[in-house]
């Protein structure tokens, strides 16, 4: 019988029961206020419903789940820590589904200093990584908001980015291997440790990104660096958006391409920052848009306050920057860092919001956010565009906030034709309308109206040569 079939009431219960006698007590919940913190998103934008939430302790126990699953017939929705601002991890509403959690599956299995490695079960919290790495005189560069809640799997499985992607890339170019049980519930050992494996096809690179829809990730192996003996952290003002990728350049070659943060930071936003947390920008001169620059070395001999320094002194002189300032003390770099946190807490606190996770090539930067500025205020210059993130990658988080007196229920059944802008925008640069967020639920019908066919009838096959009953987290991506 196909997957696909819906199973009875009747065989839910069967199912629950075999879960039960599998996983044990501990390792399966159905009762209906442990279920409830996971069948909604982080957002609240989505709320579903499962029957059951399975804890998998190991390896064996979540193929044997997988396996369950395949015979009852009941779909798998992978789990992390639900930090996603997709939708990716949230049911659909037929209570068919079973929530995967991986959170007992949280050993450091083992940290390699000469292979500067670090193998990880997947539901390691990602600050737990990051601590095990210093411990050992190493660095795990991948850093986010999230990173006390979200879970190693995934931030695999959404390809997470965050602030360091400028130098060290996204959890994609940070992985070696990976243990993935597949759809048909056998063990996919490629937790590889070498940094060369020319042995066919990379099939890690599949799981990653996959957002939970073609297997359970349970364990991986992670890159290593050097840590980080010293930091240089700037807030500049920029004389107008197009000096940003100019500024980019300058910095880069002047720091060693040691650079590792290079973040937008709006008027407005700063605006919200001071109102909603009494976050003040720091610098005398008032521009439109700002960027927190950092820097880090792994090297003690090197003077990285300097070569950012002189990069910026540069800068003034080129007419590319009209205000600067750098940290002088740790209290002061985290002032500045609070300034990015402040802007993005004060949102909600604005309203409702329409947001945007995309790319575009630097260089395209400046055109870009001119021209769909244009377009919104020409649709309603009420709306509030919030534009930040890390200008560094190209990648925008593009926000639109409640107008000032428009209900958000008002303001919100505006969200396609908004997206509909801002994405044709991005598809004009030859952009992305994902960057590091995933597609979910959220993005799923801009994806099939903005993706090649070519590429939508690629993803299709694999999805159904490893997935063919469509067991893992349906309705998402594709
Ligand atoms: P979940 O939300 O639980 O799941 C996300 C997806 O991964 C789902 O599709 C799920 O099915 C799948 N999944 C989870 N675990 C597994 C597994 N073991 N095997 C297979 N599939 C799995 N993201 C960024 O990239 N950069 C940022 O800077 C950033 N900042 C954020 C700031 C805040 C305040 C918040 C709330 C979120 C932010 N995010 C950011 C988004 C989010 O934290 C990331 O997407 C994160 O990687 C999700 O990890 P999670 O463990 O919470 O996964």
């Amino acid at each position: 019988m196909a997957v696909s079939d819906t199973p009875s009431d009747e065989q839910i219960a069967h199912f629950q029961k075999a879960a039960t006698d599998l996983l044990g007590a501990k390792g399966f919940l159905i009762a209906p206020d442990m279920l409830a913190p996971h069948v909604k998103d982080w957002r609240g934008i989505f709320l579903g419903r499962a029957c059951g939430l399975a804890l998998p302790a190991n390896t064996a126990e979540a193929a044997s789940l997988v396996k369950l699953c395949r015979e009852y017939r009941v779909s798998i929705v992978p789990q992390g820590g639900n930090t996603g601002l997709s939708g990716a991890a949230t049911p659909d509403q037929s209570g068919r589904s079973v929530i995967v959690n991986m959170r007992r599956m949280n050993r450091i299995r083992s940290v390699d200093i000469a292979n500067d490695t670090i193998m990880v079960e997947a539901g390691c919290i990602l600050a737990d990584i990051q601590n095990a790495a210093n411990e050992a005189d190493r660095f795990f560069p991948l850093s986010l908001a999230a990173e006390g809640s979200c879970q190693i799997g995934g931030n695999l499985s959404t390809n997470a980015g965050g602030i360091n992607v400028l130098k060290y890339g996204n959890a994609r170019d940070l992985t070696l291997g990976l243990e993935v049980v597949l759809p048909d519930g056998s063990v996919l050992d490629d937790l590889d440790t070498l940094r060369k494996d020319n042995t066919g096809y990379d099939l890690k690179q599949l799981f990653i990104g996959a957002e939970g829809t073609l297997g359970l990730i349970t364990a991986a192996t992670l890159k290593l660096f050097p840590a980080l003996r010293a930091r240089a952290t700037a807030l500049v003002a920029l004389a107008g958006i197009d000096a940003a990728p100019k500024l980019l350049t300058r910095c880069r070659a002047a720091t060693a391409d040691q650079l590792i943060s290079f973040e937008l930071l709006p008027r407005f936003g700063l605006e919200l920052a001071q109102r909603h947390f009494s976050a003040r920008n720091p610098l005398e001169t008032a521009a439109d848009w700002c960027l927190l620059i950092e820097a880090a070395t792994p090297a003690s001999d090197f003077d990285i306050t300097l070569a950012l320094e002189r990069s910026l002194g540069e800068a003034l002189e080129a007419g590319e920057i009209a205000d600067g300032l750098l940290a002088e003390s740790e209290t002061q770099r985290r002032e500045l860092w609070r300034l990015r946190e402040a802007m993005v807490e004060a949102q909600p606190r604005e309203g409702a919001g329409i947001k945007h996770d995309i790319a575009v090539p630097v260089a395209a930067i400046p055109d870009f956010v001119r021209s769909a500025g244009a377009a919104l205020a020409a649709l309603d210059p009420t709306l509030r565009p919030l534009i930040f993130g890390h200008v560094g990658d190209g990648n925008l988080h593009f926000n639109i906030l409640q107008p000032v007196g428009i209900e958000a229920a008002a303001f919100q059944s505006r969200t396609t034709e908004i997206n509909l802008i801002v994405h044709d925008k991005v598809a004009a640069h030859r952009g992305s309308i994902s960057a590091e967020h995933g597609i979910g639920q959220l993005r799923r019908a801009e994806l099939a109206r903005l993706k090649s066919p070519v590429a939508l009838a690629a993803m299709r096959q694999i999805k159904h040569t490893l997935d063919p009953d469509n067991l893992f987290n349906p309705g998402k991506v594709i």
